[in-house]
């Protein structure tokens, strides 16, 4: 059934309120964050969460993360939560860091695909906790594009996979960060980055007195890293990494952090917050392919890699491995 989707703006309060009137009643919204605009719905009730599901065509076996208002709330869904997950909240909340807890029983074992455990955050963004807490109880909001399409960082992303699909979108303008969170698991020592994202592994050291490593994918059962199962954050046209210009064909796209002279190719600035804009952008305007040049600065920055290396996975493959995210 088509929905006459509202675009509600967020520095209304009267449509904040309406947002959370919806999510109250178990409608989806779509909610902005810091990171990537979110799809919500109410953590508790399994069949808001069966519809994520299905409008985003997300496998049921990838988990969703819990957005709580505040730092307390994580109670309400997860137990037996070590010292060091509150010391790392004191640090980093609300903000970009989602930690992986022990699931409280109370929190329907859809959200987690199954899995013991929970993930769990506190957006920055006031708006978006003021919104949870009129909605009266944390909301699950994974990425809110169809799966498999890169993340959406502006409303029209948002309509342009789901419009007529959810309820509404509460507007806030364009993503400060522009990729997701941080995925760090605390139900096993040591902790482990389930997903690189806008908290860099040193800051986390800083708190845990070790820079967690990259989680490794078990090969079996539900996924533990994203990507390493699925297809991922990619656009329709090809992604290609390159370190040298030479190489990029006459008229495809070129993403870079340095200004870039040709009357041969395109070149557009590539950064954390630009760069699923662009790939939406190229497949709009159809170029033949997008190249990503990797200079040192790209190299380093570990959680804009991961993007763009499962981008350029994802765009070259030819088998029917389903898409996530
Ligand atoms: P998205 O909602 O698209 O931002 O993706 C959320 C990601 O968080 C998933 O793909 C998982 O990698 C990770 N995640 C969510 N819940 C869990 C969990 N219980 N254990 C491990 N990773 C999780
Ligand atoms: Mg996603």
């Amino acid at each position: 059934m088509l929905l006459d989707t509202l675009h509600l703006d967020a520095s209304n309060p009267a449509d904040v309120q309406r947002a959370a009137t919806l999510l109250a009643a178990g409608k989806l919204v779509a909610i902005p964050t810091e990171t990537v605009y979110g799809l919500a719905a109410r953590a508790f009730m399994p069949s808001a969460i069966e519809e994520i599901f299905r409008v985003k065509g997300r496998p049921m076996d990838n988990p969703l993360i819990v957005h709580c208002a505040t730092a307390s709330d994580i109670e309400l869904v997860a137990t037996d939560i070590p010292i060091v997950a509150w010391r790392l909240l004191e640090r980093f909340a609300p903000g970009p860091l989602t930690l992986v807890l022990h699931r409280h029983p109370r929190v329907p074992s859809i959200v987690s695909a199954g899995l013991p455990s929970v993930a769990v955050r506190i957006p920055a963004l006031e708006v978006t906790r003021r919104l949870i807490a009129l909605a009266g109880e944390p909301v699950v909001a994974p990425s809110a594009n169809q799966s498999g399409r890169p993340s959406p960082t502006r409303a029209e992303h948002v309509l342009e996979d789901l419009g007529g699909s959810i309820a509404a979108i509460l507007d806030a303008g364009p993503c400060a960060i522009g990729i997701e969170s941080t995925v760090l698991n605390l139900t096993a020592e040591p902790a482990t980055i389930v997903r690189p994202g806008a908290i860099e592994a040193a800051d986390l050291a800083e708190i845990l007195g070790y820079e967690p490593p990259l989680a490794s994918h078990s090969g079996t059962g539900a996924p533990i890293a994203p990507g390493m199962k699925y297809r991922h954050y990619a656009p329709r046209t090809p992604v290609f990494l390159t370190d040298s210009l030479e190489t990029i064909p006459t008229g495809a796209l070129v993403l870079t952090t340095a200004p870039v002279e040709s009357d041969r190719i395109r070149a557009r600035l590539l950064t954390r917050q630009t760069l699923y804009d662009e790939f939406r952008r190229a497949d709009r305007e159809q170029v033949p392919a997008i190249y990503v040049l990797i200079t040192p600065d790209v190299r380093a920055d570990r959680a804009l890699m991961n993007r763009i290396e499962k981008a350029a996975v994802s765009a070259q493959r030819t088998d029917n491995t389903p898409p996530m995210c």
